[in-house]
């Protein structure tokens, strides 16, 4: 029996912790709180304004851009009151590690037959992997990673067609996301499609085909999706992706509690005691449930965290994401984003794999947001200091020096598990101790590290928990 009188407490006031907390108003609870460690919500939906010739705008520090494929988060968009149709374009060029522009994608431009034929090839798999996915891995396209070690899936749909309604069946195939993205490529004959995931995939920070779990990178990169990527049929937001969760906290009956940061979690006599510090100081307070949105391995150094939840959070995996927003000397940045092929290799890590470029009007005065990743697995990290002296002379080489970097980071990004333990059968694990001692686990694990799927899991939570 549900009662939607009881306490819970929402760890984070991100995209995963305002949507979970939007869903369960939606289904009549109100005596929910969030707790949010930062002066501002969001999470990694981070965008700062930046003044540029007196007009203050939104620059991406973190999440950009959504595709018609994002129906969680238009459920946020329509309760917070916010559109899509109101953000700059995507556009784009490509360039080598010397910074000369090329046209992989163009046979017109720099023609060759060779060129030309590998266009083909990769057209004809692109075909290919679309029918394969409909077909032989039928079943993969919804949210997280339930039963798919077992051949089995369950979860909310990521379909056009019947987007967010609960589906489950068997089909053994589905096995195969756990191989390597690489080596799932290569055992269905479609190698030529990583050329067109790699820019949405790893210059995004999301790793490398030859570490990363299939499952990721087909249930974020779903073939819709990855078409809307390519033909840059993306949805961006002229206020920032911020804005979509500051409107929709505004909404809540309860918005979150800002610099508020969540130090120690026990439970006990069937309740969860949360410990809190903000400008006040400490405090305890008691709920009836918890649901986490925020890292599961960082969950363990504070919480009183059980051996199944030690075994299970520290096999996580997560990504070494860093950027930067760079600013120019007046007219003399980039006036089109740019993708940095030959970058988002591993023996490259380090280096600047794309810079986006947002309002075309401000042509050569906008600042850019430049991205490189640090880790791969096998791979000595690249250093910190390292990675943001590259980066700058990556940008550099293309012909633009920085004049000075802003809202430089690295965050804790896209949280996973490797392929063997995605094998074993780890969200199986994981769905084995949801709500055990009244906790519930949230956030980007469960599914994948973006908007849409943590919004989407925050709903299928909900959904079958409360
Ligand atoms: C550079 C970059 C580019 C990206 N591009 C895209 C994109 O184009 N499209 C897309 O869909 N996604 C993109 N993403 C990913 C997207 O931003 C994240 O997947 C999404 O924000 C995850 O939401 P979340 O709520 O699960 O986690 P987070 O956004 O990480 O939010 C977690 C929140 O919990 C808070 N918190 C942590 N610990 C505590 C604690 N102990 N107590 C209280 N609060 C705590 C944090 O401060 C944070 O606000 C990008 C991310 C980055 C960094």
């Amino acid at each position: 029996m549900k009662d939607i009188n009881e306490k819970i407490c929402i760890i984070g006031g991100g995209p995963a912790g305002i949507s979970a907390a939007m869903y369960l108003q939606k289904k009549g609870y109100q005596n929910y709180t969030i707790y949010e460690k930062l002066n501002k919500i969001g999470g990694k939906s981070y965008s700062p304004k930046i003044k540029v010739n007196g007009e203050e705008r939104t620059y991406e520090t973190g999440a950009i851009m959504g595709a018609c494929t994002y129906h969680a988060v238009h459920e946020v968009e329509e309760f917070a009151g916010v559109g899509h149709d109101d953000g700059p374009n995507m556009r784009r060029i490509f360039r080598d590690s010397s910074g000369k522009e090329i046209f992989p994608f163009e046979p017109k431009k720099d023609f060759s037959i060779g060129k030309l034929l590998k266009l083909m090839k990769l057209k004809k798999q692109m075909k290919k992997l679309g029918e394969l996915m409909k077909t032989k891995y039928d079943g993969y396209d919804c949210y997280g990673h339930r039963g798919v070690a077992q051949g089995k899936y369950s979860g909310l749909s990521k379909m056009m067609h019947n987007p967010l309604q609960h589906i489950e069946g068997e089909n053994p195939n589905l096995k195969d996301l756990a191989l390597p993205f690489d080596q799932f490529c290569k055992l269905n004959g479609v190698e030529e499609v990583m050329r067109i995931y790699i820019a949405p995939y790893t210059s995004f920070g999301y790793g490398f085909f030859d570490e990363i779990p299939a499952g990721y990178v087909m249930k974020y990169l779903d073939v819709t999706t990855a078409i809307e990527f390519v033909a840059l049929r993306l949805w961006t937001w002229k206020e920032g992706t911020q804005n979509i969760y500051e409107q929709a906290n505004k909404k809540l009956l309860h918005p979150a509690h800002l610099n508020t940061e969540v130090v120690g979690v026990e439970r006990k006599d069937g309740k969860v005691y949360v410990t809190v510090k903000d400008e006040k100081g400490q405090r305890t307070e008691e709920f009836d449930k918890l649901i986490i949105t925020t890292p599961l391995d960082g969950f363990l150094k504070y919480s009183d965290a059980r051996e199944d939840e030690k075994e299970l959070f520290s096999k996580i995996i997560h990504e070494k994401y860093v950027d930067f927003i760079a600013r120019f000397d007046e007219n003399k940045g980039p006036e089109i984003s740019s993708y940095i092929f030959d970058n988002m290799v591993p023996e490259r890590l380090g280096h600047a794999m794309v810079y986006y470029h947002r309002w075309e009007d401000q042509k050569s005065n906008c600042p850019c947001t430049v991205y490189a990743l640090r880790n791969h697995t096998g791979t000595k990290d690249a250093d910190y200091d390292y990675t943001i002296k590259t980066m700058v002379e990556d940008v550099e080489k293309c012909g633009f020096p920085i004049k000075e970097r802003l809202y430089e980071q690295e965050t804790y990004y896209c949280p996973h598990v490797s392929c063997k333990d995605y094998a074993d059968g780890w969200y199986d694990k994981l769905e084995a101790i949801q709500g055990k001692d009244n906790t519930y686990y949230a956030g980007e694990i469960m599914s994948f590290g973006d908007m849409e799927d943590t919004c989407a899991s925050s709903k299928d939570l909900v959904e079958r928990f409360f």
